[in-house]
């Protein structure tokens, strides 16, 4: 029988319930459309996607909402800044065959998809290449095959793209296959959707996730305390009953989440809800980010007041991603 309950469905309407006219964004909130003209310019190459259930926690009126200044387009983003570049990360050069990155020892991530429910305006993949990597049937084929020839990989990380924007369907047709590679010990999914649309960890996927074949975890990305639900707290509670380690990575933005009380406030909203703040990620540089760039002189400060006012299991570590490097690099 196809995997695919109401549950399934209802999220799936959400998704598809997206925003994606910055006029419309701004109209809902009652704010001004005097830079309506640039911010539909900046929406041509990485366009507006807002689900509407994420646009109702927005407050009406704040320009400077900071879930609205993560997914608004903006004319900041049409600025060319030297030192921010396409593929921040050189994702290209540790691309065995399409569809697997593979940069650490021991795991590799599988893009498993370019779609994602919302789009992040400072993503470092706004510009990946998407269509060189989607995994068509003969692509995964090749994919699954690198990896059940590389016994040294005990990791598969499932990445996009939002993995969780595939079908329960897809997703545990996908599952099923890894779980035949017998070397493979640990599955991470790394996901934004469940902060964006509640509703999206159904009970399939918690049977999935917790299905004793894996050592599973999935790492969420929150960046601000008013992202999280009731509705995610339940969900993130039923994968924990199965053993799923539930972790949460953020981004450091400027204008959302750089100063000591929406940090502070986001790693104790995430314990409420039973997630550990995992990674504070500082921003990647790329093309069309800079204005969300925070300094590592302000960064480092604002991980040592977290530190003096947090125990610390609620502090998540502070990081750069530097390509080439063999791990993540700490500030
Ligand atoms: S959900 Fe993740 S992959 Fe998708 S746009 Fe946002 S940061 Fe990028």
């Amino acid at each position: 029988m196809p995997v695919q309950d109401a549950a399934d469905t209802d999220w799936q309407q959400a998704q598809a319930d997206v925003i994606t006219d910055p006029g419309e964004l701004l109209g809902l909130l009652g704010l001004d459309t005097a830079d309506l003209p640039a911010a539909l310019r900046a929406a041509a190459d990485f366009p507006l996607r807002v689900p509407r259930a994420y646009a109702a926690r927005m407050q009406p009126g704040d320009a400077q909402d900071p879930l609205l200044r993560q997914v608004l387009t903006s004319p900041e983003e049409l600025a060319p800044t030297p030192g921010y570049d396409t593929d921040p990360l050189a994702e290209a050069a540790h691309t065995p065959v399409p569809g697997i990155l593979h940069k650490y020892h021991g795991r590799v991530l599988l893009v498993v998809t370019g779609a994602c429910a919302v789009h992040c305006r400072y993503c470092f993949r706004r510009h990946f290449p998407y269509q060189s990597h989607l995994p068509t049937a003969a692509r995964l084929d090749e994919a699954l095959s690198w990896l059940n020839e590389h016994t040294e990989i005990e990791e598969v990380i499932l990445s996009g793209g939002d993995p969780f924007s595939l079908s329960d369907r897809r997703l545990l047709d996908l599952l099923a296959r890894l779980a035949t590679i017998p070397h493979l010990r640990r599955l991470r999914i790394h996901s934004r959707l469940p902060v964006v649309i509640p509703g999206r960890i159904t009970p399939a996927l918690v049977a999935a996730l917790g299905d004793a074949r894996w050592q599973s975890v999935l790492v969420l990305h929150a960046n601000h305390a008013h992202e999280l639900t009731p509705g995610l707290a339940a969900e993130v509670r039923a994968l924990q009953q199965l053993g799923v380690t539930v972790l949460n990575q953020a981004v450091l933005l400027r204008g959302v989440n750089d100063t000591l009380p929406a940090q502070e406030a986001l790693s104790l909203a995430l314990f409420q809800h039973g997630i550990l703040p995992y990674y504070l990620h500082q921003l990647d540089r790329v093309a069309g980010a800079a204005h969300f760039s925070v300094s590592d002189d302000q960064a480092r400060a604002l991980h040592r007041a977290l530190r003096h006012r947090l125990p610390g299991y609620l502090v998540p570590r502070l990081v750069r991603e530097v390509a080439g490097d063999l791990s993540k690099t700490p500030l």
